[in-house]
């Protein structure tokens, strides 16, 4: 896969220990840089770690604990000497239920990850990248972040607030140097659906991207790698669909 320059710069991935996350973090140590893995998966973010060597540092963190993220920041700086890049990339399916069934507990839980665990990187992202003079920060929404989804409120709702949230966040640091952009993938062959799908329903799923086909981690990974490089330069508070024309229709 054709990568950017990373050299010198320092990348923190959350769930980089799995499909688009560990795409992305294989694509920044391609480029040079160093590479913070953070998953709440051990084994996992361990592997994706001691595959690329020497580069990366795994650290484990739960992204919907704010003192954990805190943690995690500070563990990029103290390892790498700084922070410069980073991609809010964890994120859960949840319930699959309509709206005035859907459990209660299971609302929390994907919020708390897939919203809250975004605001909190950002919110110790942003001042460690103010003391190295800027930044670029990617947010992992989905094409759910501007369409909806039958049985997925949760999700939905948190997708569309992270695009949100992301354009807030570049209205308030892009003239501090810290570019903020979000990625609307569509359905992408990784372990969050491939484990909770059957081959009949991604088939079907499939057949809702015109151009036929799920989409693969690595074809997300390349537009996080422009938006995270210096290329993106004037790129900035917006929404970027890699989603097969799922969206169009
Ligand atoms: P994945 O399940 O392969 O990877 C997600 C990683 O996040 C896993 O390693 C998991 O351990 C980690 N994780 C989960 N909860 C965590 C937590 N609380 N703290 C830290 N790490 C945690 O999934 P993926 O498909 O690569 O998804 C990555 C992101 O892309 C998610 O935000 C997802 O919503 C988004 N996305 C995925 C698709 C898709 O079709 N796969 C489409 C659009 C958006």
């Amino acid at each position: 896969m054709a990568t950017y320059d990373f050299s010198g710069k320092v990348a923190l991935v959350t769930g980089g220990g799995s499909g688009i996350g560990e795409s992305c973090c294989k694509l920044f140590a391609a480029g040079g840089a160093k590479v913070v893995v953070a998953d709440i998966d051990e084994k996992n973010g361990e592997r994706v770690a001691s595959e690329i060597g020497d580069a990366a540092a795994f650290v484990k963190v739960d992204t919907s604990d704010a003192g954990q993220v805190e943690a995690m920041v500070k563990f990029a700086v103290d390892t790498f000497g700084g922070l410069d890049i980073a991609v809010n990339n964890a994120g859960i399916g949840g319930p699959q239920a309509p709206v005035g069934e859907y459990p209660l507990d299971g609302w929390r839980k994907v919020i708390g990850i897939n919203l809250d665990g975004v605001f909190y990187g950002m919110r110790y992202q942003i001042p460690a990248m103010l003391e190295r003079g800027g930044g670029s920060i990617v947010n992992m929404a989905s094409i759910l972040g501007s369409v909806g989804f039958a049985t997925s409120s949760a999700y939905v709702a948190a997708k569309h607030a992270v695009v949100g949230l992301t354009k807030n966040a570049a209205i308030e640091y892009s003239a501090k140097g810290i570019r903020v952009n979000s990625v609307g993938p569509g359905f992408i062959r990784t372990p969050l659906v491939e484990s909770a799908l059957d081959d009949a329903t991604l088939d079907m799923l499939a057949g809702m991207h015109p151009i036929g086909r799920l989409g693969q981690p690595e074809e997300v990974a390349a537009l996080v790698g422009f938006l995270a490089s210096d290329d993106a330069s004037f790129v900035t508070g917006s929404y970027h669909l890699v989603d097969g024309a799922y969206t169009t229709q």
